[in-house]
C-alpha cells in the first residue's frame, strides 16, 4: 500500500506543469499498480460510492456498503451492484487474477461486462426454499453473476453455456473452478438446482477459514 499512497501523492505533488494529468483526471486513475512482486490494489473511487450505512442495519448488515458499477476501468457491473467494500475488493482482485486471465487465454481479448443477477438482499438461503440459514446476499457479502461479455460484444450466459463444449464452455468452467481461490463459497451449475443460470460467489466468515465451499 505503501507504493500506491506514494504515487498517488507524486502524481499530485509533481503536477505543476501544464497538461500534467492529476490524480483526478481518469485516464491516470487504475485499479492496479504494479510493484517488484505483486499487485498492489487502489481502492478505485469512480468504481463506487458509499452508500448510507443506516439503510443497512439489523439482522442485515452491510459493514461498509457500497454501489459498485464496475470492477475496473475495462470491466462493468450490469447493473450496479450493493455489496460491502470487502466484497468489492475481493472482486476486484478476482477479476484481475482469474477473470481477465482467463479471458485472454479462451479468446484473447478482454471480458467487458459482467451481468449481476443478485446483489444485496436479506433473505434465506436458495431464496429461502426450505433453509432457515441467511443469505450471504443479506450481509452484502455475496454476488450472483449471470453473464459474461467480450470486449467484441460476444456474450455468454452460464445457463446456456456451462455446458458447451468449445470456448464458452471451456471458459466460464475455468472461472468456476478458478474462482475457490478467491471466495469461501462458489456455486456453480455443478451445484445444485437452484445455481443452474448464475455463479453464486460469496466471502462468508467460517469457523474453518481453510474451507471452501466450491461446486
Ligand atoms: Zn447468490
Amino acid at each position: 500500500m505503501h507504493t500506491a499512497f506514494l504515487s498517488i501523492f507524486l502524481l499530485t505533488a509533481l503536477c505543476t506543469v501544464p497538461g500534467c494529468k492529476s490524480k483526478a483526471d481518469p485516464e491516470v486513475q487504475s485499479t492496479e499498480t504494479y510493484t517488484d512482486t505483486k499487485v498492489v490494489y487502489l481502492k478505485d473511487t469512480d468504481l463506487y460510492t458509499h452508500i448510507d450505512s443506516e439503510k443497512y442495519k439489523g439482522s442485515c448488515k452491510i459493514d461498509i456498503p457500497v454501489k459498485a458499477t464496475g470492477l475496473s476501468h475495462r470491466l462493468a457491473l450490469k447493473p450496479s451492484a450493493t455489496i460491502s467494500l470487502e466484497m468489492f475488493e475481493r472482486l476486484q482482485k478476482w477479476q484481475s487474477e482469474v477473470v481477465q486471465p482467463l479471458a485472454a487465454e479462451h479468446f484473447g481479448l478482454d471480458v467487458s461486462q459482467l451481468k449481476v443477477s443478485a446483489s444485496y438482499s436479506c433473505r434465506r438461503v436458495n431464496n429461502g426454499s426450505g433453509s432457515r440459514k441467511m443469505s450471504q446476499h443479506s450481509y452484502g457479502k455475496a454476488l450472483d453473476i449471470s453473464a459474461f461479455t467480450l470486449s467484441d460484444g460476444t456474450t455468454m450466459t452460464v445457463l446456456k453455456d456451462f455446458r458447451n463444449e468449445h470456448s464458452k464452455g471451456k471458459f466460464l468452467r475455468a472461472v468456476n473452478k478458478a474462482s475457490c481461490k478467491f471466495f469461501s463459497t462458489v456455486i456453480g451449475p455443478n451445484g445444485d438446482s437452484y445455481h443452474q443460470d448464475h455463479f453464486h460467489l460469496d466471502i462468508k466468515t467460517r469457523r474453518n477459514k481453510e474451507f471452501v465451499y466450491c461446486h
